[in-house]
């Protein structure tokens, strides 16, 4: 980190992101409640643009609450593959403010712009020209916040967001810049659980304390932290209660993982079934790896049983792979014995130990590139791979399954359509 500059850090984060792309997309939405989200029995809300927060649905809420909250809402089961693409232009713009853009999700990231301010002016305006570029290029809100730090800048941008409030929606700033002098002042009035690490648990131990405030967590002395919360937890929240976050903006940081995860609105009860939905999943995982241009090591499968038992079963290659049939063979393989037993509520099917794809020997196989001594089945596989890639690029993960998976799939979920049989 250089010299003796003050430090700047940006927070981006899009407002209600999946709900405003998908009235972004419908402008006869505008105006009108949107859910997104899963909209089987067990189906939670992703996201719900402010006019649905003001009849008190939020995010992460069991849909049916949220449809009984709002009952004139839109409900929509979202689009990822329409989310990753506003996300790509999203950083794209932020990408022309700083080097140091470090991405959180789809619709957060944080700019270290302590070097930009000959460029683009003192803190207010940087974050006014980001905002102003997002809404001309995406046609989408976000709210800013600066800070000398991410703790400052992340809680100065929720402070600038809209908020629903007593059945109103009240306009946000859109921008909230917090000096270094002023942070005392602007983080004591907040509750404990808005600093990092701060969770349910630790809130309520902290409670019992009498201490809900960061100005009461500032009060107390390191000791009495660490005696609540342990060591480590207990010096870190000492720190963050008085301002402080060393935490560098880690630019291009990569996803950890890529996956997938299906929660059935009835369990499933049969093997079969099991292994196919696995299939299915594993080969949308192995797809969207390889679109991020990157190769995977581990495969990991979680099965969890009607009475919330959940199993984890992970292998690891000696060497990167971005084959889809590999990862989907690892992960029937994991699911080996397992039955269905009492009934199963969620699969989930992930890629981890993400590389390059260059670090993985038969990459150009999969982006089909015929390779010497390439045999026929290989090459057409490759072209196969390739296709899928592409038409799940436009119509999203649903859009292509293993032609074994759509065969059997179909009598169950009655969908008709088979959009696609190259597999
Ligand atoms: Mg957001």
């Amino acid at each position: 980190m250089s010299s003796n500059r003050p430090r700047v850090v940006l927070h981006v984060d899009m407002n209600a992101f999946f709900a405003s792309v998908e009235v972004k997309e419908r402008p006869w939405l505008a105006g009108r409640p949107v859910l997104v989200g899963g909209t089987g029995r067990r189906g939670v809300v992703a996201s719900a643009s402010y006019e649905a927060r003001t009849c008190g649905a939020r995010s992460a809420m069991p849909m049916g609450q949220a449809r009984r909250l709002c009952p004139q809402a839109v409900v929509l089961p979202g689009n990822f593959e329409l989310y990753h693409s506003y996300s790509r232009r999203l950083h794209e713009v932020l990408a022309r403010f700083s080097p140091l853009v470090e991405a959180v999700g789809l619709d957060e990231a944080y700019l270290d712009v302590s070097g930009a301010g000959g460029l683009f002016g003192p803190p207010e305006a940087m974050a006014a020209s980001v905002r102003q570029q997002v809404r001309a290029e995406l046609g989408l809100d976000c709210s800013v916040g600066a800070g000398p730090n991410k703790l400052v800048a992340k809680l100065a941008s929720k402070a600038a967001k809209p908020r629903a409030c007593r059945g109103r929606l009240l306009a946000g700033p859109g921008i909230v810049v917090v000096a270094e002098a002023e942070v005392l002042d602007f983080l004591r009035p907040l509750p404990v659980a808005s600093l990092w690490g701060v969770g349910p648990a630790g809130a309520a131990r902290l409670a019992r304390l009498g201490v809900t405030s960061v100005r009461q967590v500032a009060a107390l002395s390191p000791g009495a932290l660490e005696a609540a919360l342990g060591r480590v937890a207990g010096k870190l929240l000492h720190e963050l209660a008085w301002g402080r976050d060393p935490r560098p903006v880690q630019p291009g940081r990569p996803a950890k993982s890529v996956g997938r995860e299906e929660t059935y609105a009835y369990d499933l009860v049969s093997a079969d079934e099991m292994r196919l939905r696995v299939a299915r999943m594993a080969d949308a995982v192995a797809s969207r790896v390889r679109r991020s241009g990157q190769a995977f090591r581990t495969v990991t499968l979680k099965v969890r049983y009607a009475d919330f038992t959940t199993v984890t079963r992970s292998h690891t290659f000696p060497a990167p792979q971005v084959s889809g049939p590999v990862l989907a063979g690892q992960a029937e393989a994991l699911l080996g014995g397992l039955g269905p037993a009492g009934g199963v509520r969620l699969l989930g099917v992930s890629a981890s130990g993400l590389v390059p794809a260059q670090a993985c020997p038969g990459h150009q196989l999969e982006l089909g590139l015929a390779l010497p001594g390439q045999s026929r089945a290989e090459a057409a596989w490759a072209r196969v791979s390739a296709a899928v890639d592409q038409v799940r690029a436009r119509f999203g993960d649903e859009a292509v399954a293993p032609g074994s998976a759509l065969a059997r799939a179909a009598p169950r979920t009655g969908k008709g359509s088979a959009p696609a049989r190259e597999g």
